[in-house]
């Protein structure tokens, strides 16, 4: 990690890098990057910014004005531990060459600014972070799409359409003895554990490469693992969020595996989440805690905080849970929440409030459920933090805790206490954020013509798999 271009370009000579790879993520969630010789890395280049093409990046702008820069930020360098050659990574912010400024729809900046409005505010000078990434480990992907053919195999289970249940072991030859049914690897040892070693690997890489992970383990569904680390200020945790991504992907591909953050892969099992546990502070201090808290030491901040992002929650899903796939998630039984309420204790609730340390001001947090990996991290964390902020700003009071079995409430019940669903598709979210985003333009946070260019171009990716047969529906309608 450097303070400076300078202490970059010095590193890189004195430590003879031979190659200088930059990173920056697009609004899809996607790392890109371009891999620069040191000659093209001298300290005015690391501190100016390095050219690319930005008209070939998804929703970043049009061929009339493709011209942009990268601007490497010192503070997030390593050593690539997947290159053959010495090369050293950075992540990028996007800038507009001229007059030079950030790029109203670099997702990195985004985040940078919806801190700089948090401040603004008043409210809080820091947002403190901690996402739980969950994912598969495959042995065995294939999976097409054409005009005359559709298939997706997992682990060896045959068939045009994912309903298998994969096993975590090489398939071929029997040998499967050491499995358990689906949802119900929560967390034996091995030999029914076969990530073990895989997984071991990641946290050691990552925390070589300045990812604090704390843990990791195998996951409720066949073949899913989740590392856990430590909460961060948001723009740091979006930052390692990739590089967790970037570090899962590799490693298991090193192992002749694929990993996936998709959602929801395999039907019948628990899918991919991505809960997000956070918190506002003030000058080194936790905002909330109360002592005297109504609910759980809550302070009355952060029940504003949550009134908003459940009032908003709609169209924070736009952003947290962006992708079609993303809704068949969001179902009853599989621990991922369905109802936007809040609760100590109940997993199908949105906001769940842990109780593992109760009376400790810096562990006070609240956890969103929603979000899942296939989302920007940097979007996703600016669009909570807006929603939580709006929330505050207004006195936006959450619906009253749900310490209860919400499954056994009537539809007239969950209405009179203000509770709602879980959006049910990615256009009824989409539509939500039609309806519902001045939250996110505040502060000049999310450009409005950003905001509809990324609906346009959801709405699109909806209508891909709407206007798409499925195999289930051969089933239910072939003999009409
Ligand atoms: N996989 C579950 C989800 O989809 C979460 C399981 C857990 O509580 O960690 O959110
Ligand atoms: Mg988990
Ligand atoms: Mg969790």
């Amino acid at each position: 990690k450097f303070k400076s271009a300078k202490d970059m370009a010095q590193y890189i000579e004195k430590e003879k890098v031979e190659l200088i790879d930059c990173c920056f993520v697009d609004p899809l969630g996607l790392w890109h990057h371009c891999t620069f010789a040191p000659s093209q890395c001298e300290e005015d280049d690391l501190a100016q910014g390095l050219p690319f093409d930005g008209s070939s990046i998804r929703l970043f702008r049009s061929i009339m004005e493709s011209d942009m820069l990268m601007v490497p930020d010192p503070a997030t360098c390593w050593i690539d531990p997947f290159a053959e050659k010495k090369t050293l990574h950075v992540t990028c912010s996007i800038y507009d060459p001229s007059p030079r400024k950030p790029f109203a729809r670099d997702p990195r900046s985004m985040a940078v600014k919806a801190v700089e409005y948090l401040k603004q505010t008043g409210i809080a000078d820091t947002m403190m972070v901690g996402p739980e990434a969950e994912f598969f480990l495959f042995d065995h992907v294939k999976y097409g799409v054409s005009p005359n053919k559709m298939f997706f195999e997992v682990d060896g289970v045959e068939g045009t359409w994912n309903t298998g249940k994969p096993s975590s072991e090489k398939q071929g030859g029997g040998n499967l003895a050491h499995r358990v049914p689906p949802k119900n690897w929560y967390f034996p040892v091995p030999p029914i554990d076969t990530g073990m070693d895989v997984r071991g690997e990641m946290l050691l890489t990552m925390g070589e490469l300045g990812v604090p992970i704390e843990k990791h383990h195998h996951e409720v569904a066949t073949c899913q693992g989740e590392l856990g680390f430590t909460c961060r200020p948001m723009l740091e945790c979006a930052d390692m969020m990739m590089i967790y991504k970037y570090v899962i992907k590799n490693v298991a591909r090193k192992h002749g595996q694929t990993a996936t953050f998709m959602p929801k892969p395999i039907f019948g099992d628990n899918g991919t989440g991505m809960h997000v546990h956070q918190s506002l502070w003030k000058d080194g201090k936790p905002l909330f805690f109360d002592e005297n808290g109504k609910y759980v030491k809550l302070s009355q901040t952060c029940l504003h905080y949550i009134g908003g992002l459940l009032k908003h929650a709609p169209a924070v899903l736009a952003f947290t849970n962006p992708s079609v796939n993303s809704y068949k998630r969001l179902v009853p039984g599989f621990e991922a929440p369905v109802n936007l309420a809040m609760s100590k204790g109940n997993r199908s609730a949105a906001v769940r409030i842990p109780m593992y340390k109760p009376d400790n001001p810096k562990q006070k947090r609240l956890e969103f459920r929603c979000p899942d990996p296939s989302c920007c991290p940097y979007l996703a964390f600016a669009a909570m933090l807006l929603a939580g902020i709006d929330g505050i700003k207004n006195k936006i009071e959450p619906p009253p805790p749900c310490d209860f079995d919400i499954y056994e409430l009537s539809e007239e019940e969950k209405a009179k206490m203000g509770l709602k669903s879980t959006p049910g598709s990615l256009t009824e979210t989409l539509d939500a954020l039609e309806a519902d985003h001045q939250f996110l333009t505040a502060g000049g946070v999310f450009p409005e013509d950003f905001i509809q260019a990324y609906i346009e171009w959801k709405r699109n990716e909806y209508l891909s798999v709407a206007t798409l047969p499925h195999p289930k529906e051969y089933e239910l309608y072939f003999q009409c």
